[in-house]
């Protein structure tokens, strides 16, 4: 899991007196585009529990499907291979991701990019290679890169690449993907639940007699490990947390991590974190990624201009850790460990 982690909630059954139903506390964990979910939620019904969560999972498997870059038969690698053709017709769910992933390019000025892939795709082999990319086949990949080559028309429902363009939307489907969950949940009666894509967590209603759901920011120092000291305390909201915490590739001494600045082809350097709470995962998730390439200064300024979003930077620098926040963030965290 990166960066967050719902913090541990005793499982709470209520009695809501007078005879009312025991409320209680179902979880469940599928693996879905390479990343545990972990789906909570509170219920009277234990059979509406089981038909909501089986719902939720279906909804994450078929986002999955659609828009994972490993499996070659996935709807965006299908349209990825008819780049530089006519536009194409995509699902819903596509053109959706789309819209909102260039709609996050355009505000974070290209930080956040949606044809990231060519650069992100050797870095991945950097990473298996323990090898930096070369710096001409790294240029190559860079001049496919700009989230202007994609046309969208939203009343046909067409996508069209420019030629060599390809997708990658490894920032910005598990919160879309755990905000879809939410709304399945949602739509079978279920209110209070959370769901999170490995560190990609979206909110609904509260647990029973709590004001919020409380998620554990980890430090920047062996995340896996150490425990959270401060926890954000949530309801409606989503919450993901960029950082170099687990995926990364050291070279000569240097962390590069799986986030890339599209300007210069670069794997971000450094020890950072940003976690971003927004009004929907796919907000989050892709607002973090934009944040971390900004770095804290335009990452700020950026998180402040959409609503409802409150950003933490963390950095490690030789004076220690370097925390810098949005002004509305410090509201939503408690200081000490949740009951
Ligand atoms: P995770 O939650 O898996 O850590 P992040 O939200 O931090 O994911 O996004 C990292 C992923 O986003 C990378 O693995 C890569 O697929 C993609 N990516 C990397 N750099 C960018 C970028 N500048 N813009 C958009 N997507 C990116
Ligand atoms: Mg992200």
């Amino acid at each position: 899991m990166v960066g967050l982690c719902p913090a541990m909630i005793p499982a709470l059954a209520l009695w809501l007196g007078g005879g009312e139903p025991r409320v209680e506390r179902f979880e469940a964990v599928e693996t879905h585009m390479g990343s545990p979910f972990k789906i909570i939620l509170y219920t009277s019904d234990d059979a509406t529990a089981r038909h909501a969560m089986k719902a939720a999972f279906a909804r994450i498997a078929s986002l999955d499907k659609a828009l994972s870059d490993y499996d070659p038969e996935s709807e965006l690698m299908r349209l990825c291979e008819k780049s530089g053709g006519p536009p194409v017709r995509v699902s819903d769910d596509l053109f959706d991701v789309l819209s909102r992933s260039v709609a996050m390019a355009e505000r974070s000025d290209g930080a956040f990019d949606p044809t990231i892939a060519p650069v992100v795709r050797l870095w991945r082999r950097a990473r298996r290679d323990g090898k930096l990319p070369d710096p001409e086949t790294l240029a190559h990949a860079r001049s496919l890169v700009g989230y202007r080559k994609i046309t969208l028309d939203p009343v046909a429902k067409t996508v069209r690449l420019a030629s060599g363009v390809k997708l990658d939307l490894g920032g910005i489907a598990k919160g879309y993907a755990s905000e879809a969950a939410v709304k399945i949940l949602k739509a079978n009666g279920i209110t209070q639940t959370l769901v999170a894509g490995a560190g990609d967590i979206v909110v609904g209603d509260p647990p029973p007699g709590l004001k919020g759901w409380s998620v554990g920011i980890a430090p920047l120092d062996r995340p896996g490990t150490s425990k959270p000291e401060q926890f954000l305390v949530l309801r409606n909201r989503a919450v993901s947390t960029a950082g170099d915490a687990e995926r990364f590739v050291e070279i000569g001494g240097v962390r590069y991590s799986h986030i890339v600045d599209p300007k210069t082809g670069l794997g971000q350097t450094g020890r950072t974190s940003v976690t971003v709470v927004a009004l929907d995962g796919a907000t989050a998730d892709a607002l973090d990624t934009a944040a971390s390439v900004l770095g804290p200064e335009r990452g700020i300024q950026l998180v402040r201009a959409i609503e409802g979003a409150e950003a933490l930077f963390l950095r490690r620098s030789a004076d220690g850790e370097v925390r810098v926040t949005t002004p509305g963030f410090q509201a939503l965290v408690q200081p000490t460990n949740p009951p």
